[in-house]
Formats: C-alpha cells, structure tokens, sequence
C-alpha cells in the first residue's frame, strides 16, 4: 500500500480507468479537495479524498465551523492553559538553532521549551525566522510545492422558497472543464442553515459560495475600482448560480463579497490589537 502514497492519483487512475468522464471526476474530486487536479495529487492525499468524503461521510459542526476552535479553547483553559487573543507574533526567538520562545509586536516576550508555529510555512520560516535558520529540508520542500490559490468568497442570505425541497447541502458547479483550474472557475456552494437553520432568521438560508482567485486580481485597484469589480464579480457568480438555483436574485436578502484581500485584511487585524478595519475590506 505504502509504494502508491507518494504517486500520483491521475497515473494511477488512468491505468485502470479509461472512461473519459469518470476521470474528469477524479480530477474534481482531487481539485476540490487539493486545488490540484488528480496528476498534481499525491495518492496520500486522494486518499483522504475518496475514502473520508465519501464513506465516512461529512460532518458539520452545530453552530457554524467557529465552535471546533470555541471547543478546543474550552478544553484548553479546563487543562490550565491560557489563550492571549489578538497577540501577533512577529518573530520567533532562537539560542543556535532552537526555537526558544516568541516576540509580540507588543514588544513582550514569552519563553518556553517547546515553540509550535501555526502560522502558514511560508510566514514561520520567511517572515518570523531570520532567512538563515531556514532548514535545508524546508528549501527543499519549497522547491517542490507551489502555493495554492486564495478565494473569492459571496456570502448571500436568500428567503427559503429560492431552495427547493430536498436541495442538497454541498454543490460545485463548472460549467466548462477546461476552465476547473482557471481564476473563478470552479464554484463551490455550501448551504449550512440546511443542517442548521438556526444559523439565519426563520424562512431564510445562508448560501456561502466560493472560488479560487489570486490576490494579484485585486491589487492596485482604486477603491472605487475595487468596490465596482466586487459588485461585477457578485453579480456574475450569482448568474452562474441561477443555473442551481433558479430564481435566486430574486429571494436575495443579504449579500457579502470577500476577496483575497479581504481575507489578508481580516488575518492581519485579527492578530493586530489595535487594527481598524478601513472602508473597502
Ligand atoms: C474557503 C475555504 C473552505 C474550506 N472548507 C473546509 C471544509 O469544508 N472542511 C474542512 O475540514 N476544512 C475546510 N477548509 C480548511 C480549513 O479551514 C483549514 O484546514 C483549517 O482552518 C486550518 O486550521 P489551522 O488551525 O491549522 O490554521 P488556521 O485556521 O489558519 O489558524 C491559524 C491561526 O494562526 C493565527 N496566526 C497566523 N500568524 C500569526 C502570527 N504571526 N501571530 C499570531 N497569530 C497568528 C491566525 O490568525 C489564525 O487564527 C477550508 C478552507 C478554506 C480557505
């Protein structure tokens, strides 16, 4: 079993498939999961794929996606912890080459024997680590990986009669296979108020719909120019998304745009006590 972890899932797929669609599936199914199609994703990660999504089926947490870290914070301070929230790290401290404790932007320090950095890899060994501690292995794994793309995120709140009885949870939709990998290609939806309707107000649902976009597609833009490509972006997904949910534009309540800046935006204030969040996020 070992021996295939580390193929690829296209090669492997095309060797004992030869049905032209179901391996454009593979393809999605790899894509949405990995932002990869199936000959960039490791065997390892289809793994995951095809068996957890699709025996073990999918889970969702009551109260929106927030509640696993609202639990896990729970069960830290219950264990003694401490959690300091809005507390950016701006760099962490090393004796050689030992990680030994972190700096806030703050200006304080904390020291202790184990330093765990989850921030992305590219922020622990190129923002919060001095370019020289960088690990061989990490350059090597840098090489080797390419970044996935950001997204484009349109938060809509709709009246319940825009989805009909028995609407599923989860869709992608693409209308071109060409176009999967492209900026705003593939669509994903996800409905949360069908598990949770106390999510939104009685006789109306959340519909959260993202797609991959690359921050590069929203800089250097006025914020007028920002602000009009944001309402030309929703208006357009929103006519893809007639084609699931005919009527749509009509039961809109609520709409929301975020782009990759936004997101930018969000993750630098959420770790920035002070920040503000200016017009235009
Ligand atoms: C659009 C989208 C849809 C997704 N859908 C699903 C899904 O349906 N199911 C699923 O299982 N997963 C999904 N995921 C993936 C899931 O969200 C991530 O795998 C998960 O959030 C990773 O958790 P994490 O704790 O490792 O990292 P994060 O959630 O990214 O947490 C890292 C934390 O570190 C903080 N941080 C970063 N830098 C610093 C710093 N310098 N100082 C202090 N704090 C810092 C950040 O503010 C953040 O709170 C989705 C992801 C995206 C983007």
């Amino acid at each position: 079993m070992t021996k295939y972890l580390p193929q690829n899932t296209g090669d492997i797929a095309r060797r004992y498939i030869s049905d032209p669609k179901l391996l454009k599936f593979i393809d999605m199914e790899c894509y949405c999961w990995s932002v990869v199609p199936a000959d960039k994703t490791p065997m390892i990660n289809a793994g995951m794929v095809f068996s957890d999504r699709h025996y073990g089926g999918i889970n969702y947490p009551k109260g929106g996606v927030g509640q696993i870290a609202a639990k896990l914070v729970e069960g830290l301070i219950k264990s003694g912890s401490e959690i300091q929230y809005g507390a950016r790290v701006t760099k962490i401290l090393l004796e050689g080459s030992r990680a030994v404790g972190v700096k806030l932007a703050t200006g304080k320090e904390y020291r202790a024997r184990r330093i765990v950095s989850n921030a992305t890899r590219w922020d622990t060994f190129e923002k919060l680590l001095p370019a020289e501690a960088m690990p061989a292995s990490e350059k090597r794994w840098q090489k080797r990986y390419q970044k996935s793309p950001s997204f484009l995120s349109l938060h809509l709140g709709v009246k319940a009669e825009v989805l009909p009885p028995g609407t599923e949870c989860h869709h992608i939709l693409l209308e071109d296979w060409q176009k999967m990998e492209d900026e705003q290609g593939t669509v994903f939806v996800s409905i949360p108020t069908l598990l949770d309707p106390d999510l939104a107000p009685p006789n109306h649902h959340i519909i959260h719909t993202f797609t991959p976009s690359w921050m590069e597609e929203w800089q250097g833009l006025s914020p007028q120019d920002y602000q009009h490509k944001k309402e030309v972006v929703a208006e357009r997904l929103i006519a893809r998304l007639e084609k699931i949910f005919p009527g749509l534009s009509d039961g809109l309540d609520y709409q929301e745009v975020g782009t990759p800046r936004t997101h930018r935006r969000f993750w630098d204030a959420m770790t920035e006590p002070m920040a503000q969040f200016p017009n235009g996020n």
